[in-house]
């Protein structure tokens, strides 16, 4: 028999070198989980067992794994042209994303801004909105809004208007941003998808912030139209449109970031169009290349874009940009993956697998320790009570077990993530809903 080695041969010196981002180094390097190859569903670990992906590698392969059409796309772009300068000169490959990206955008969010991560997506849209209104004569508008528990990625703006404490507290100070509250409600819990009670009230805490601040210092708000790396916590009915109206009414410019829910998790395109409320920016990564190559990509309203095209036609309207904007291999690949999305109607299959998604996790609810299920199209979180003394371990040791019987996972918190890719079938659903029910029964 093969020897089973869950480190895959590497050294300690190997294992050491590499200082894993948001992980427990010293507890990962005690035990490795490491993956050698994907397909379809499925990973294969070091140690030679097949894993079912509950989670889209990280919310980000939503087509599954090996694609073949995505590698052909980026095996041929490479060869054909490798790199192109991000500045001063272009690929015809970006123009035809960026238009095809727009086809999809919710309402005239049909100028594309290029960038590499969900994090530079948003630092760009922070930058985009406080630009704006100084071009727009409005220079006083500076102040960002996000939200408890919110996730905008690890840049300075990302963390600044983040609601994850943890992510900012030790890096000194951030911009100086007001947080609305999170709307996750007792009242709400174990609500199928959209919870019912206290959207409009959370919402108007908007105007807490505005009578602290004063809506002539407002750039933008910025959330996600669900907050996933928190847990799922879902907008109260009537949230994300009262947030609209208030934005409208105070000249205060809206951004949803959309790393997580676009590209089909909901079952529509992007969340905005779901929920039907019309965001002025939006920001997007993850599943806009199924994960297979970096890219992000910021969707801004026309009207924006149209107020930075003025001025000597020589200098840039935005001073920003990253060498990798717009890279060719990227370009490729999304264009690849949004091929993929259309031919196979993924977004529809996210719509037709809900309700047995819905069934399989709320099938849960009278496990031990679960306090809490929410769900959204593909997406779902089961939150549990911590243990005394102990925040975060319960779901980590669930996790941690799912992995060891062949289920990936991921734990935030007390609460586990459930985000599987769209080609996921209903028994592979009550797979995960199985392995989660049996680990639950024995943890104490
Ligand atoms: N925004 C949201 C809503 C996210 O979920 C994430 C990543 N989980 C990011 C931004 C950051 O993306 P990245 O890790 O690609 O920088």
């Amino acid at each position: 028999m093969a020897q089973i080695d869950i480190r895959a041969g590497l050294s300690n010196e190997e294992l050491d070198a590499h200082w894993m981002p948001f992980t427990g180094n010293r507890h990962f390097k005690s035990e490795p989980r490491l993956f050698v190859s994907a397909e379809g569903m499925h990973y294969t670990t070091a140690d030679g067992r097949s894993v079912l992906d509950g989670f889209s590698g990280l919310w980000c392969s939503n087509a599954g794994h090996g694609r073949k059409e995505i590698a052909d796309a980026v095996a041929q772009q490479l060869t054909a042209l490798d790199y192109s300068p991000a500045f001063q000169f272009g690929h015809p490959l970006a123009f035809k994303l960026a238009r095809r990206l727009a086809d999809i955008a919710p309402g005239d969010l049909n100028r594309v801004f290029f960038c590499n991560s969900g994090s530079e997506a948003a630092d760009t849209a922070l930058k985009i909105a406080r630009a704006y209104w100084r071009v727009a004569g409005r220079p006083e508008k500076n102040r960002l809004v996000g939200r408890a528990q919110g996730y905008h990625g690890v840049n300075f703006g990302g963390i600044s208007v983040g609601g994850m404490v943890g992510n900012r507290k030790t890096f000194g100070p951030a911009l100086d941003v007001d947080h609305l509250p999170h709307t996750l409600l007792p009242e709400n819990a174990f609500s199928r998808g959209l919870p019912e009670h206290g959207g409009t009230d959370m919402a108007e805490r908007l105007m807490d912030i505005i009578n602290l601040q004063g809506a002539e210092n407002i750039a933008a708000v910025m959330v996600e139209p669900f907050a996933g790396s928190a847990g799922v916590i879902l907008p109260p009915k009537g949230y994300l449109q009262r947030l609209r109206e208030i934005c409208d009414q105070h000249h205060i410019l809206l951004i949803f970031d959309e790393v997580i829910t676009g590209f089909g998790r909901t079952g529509s395109a992007f969340a905005a169009q779901e929920f039907g409320v019309q965001p002025d920016i939006m920001t997007t990564a993850k599943g806009i290349s199924n994960g297979a190559v970096p890219l992000g990509a910021v969707f801004v309203r026309e009207g924006i874009y149209d107020a930075f095209m003025q001025g000597p036609e020589h200098i840039p309207e935005l001073a920003h940009g990253y060498t990798y904007s717009a890279h060719p291999v990227a370009c490729a690949a999304a264009m690849a993956t949004l091929d993929i999305y259309e031919r196979e109607n993924l977004f529809a299959r996210v719509r037709e697998l809900a309700p047995h998604f819905e069934d399989a996790l709320h099938g849960l609810k009278d496990e031990r320790h679960v306090i809490d299920i929410r769900n959204y199209g593909l997406a779902g979180a089961v939150q549990l009570q911590p243990r005394d003394g102990e925040p975060g371990k319960r779901a980590m040791e669930v996790v941690l077990e799912a992995y060891r019987r062949g289920v990936l996972l991921r734990w935030t918190g007390d609460t586990i993530a459930v985000a599987p890719p769209f080609i996921i079938q209903p028994e592979q659903i009550d797979q995960i809903a199985q392995t989660l029910s049996e680990i639950l029964h024995s943890l104490d």
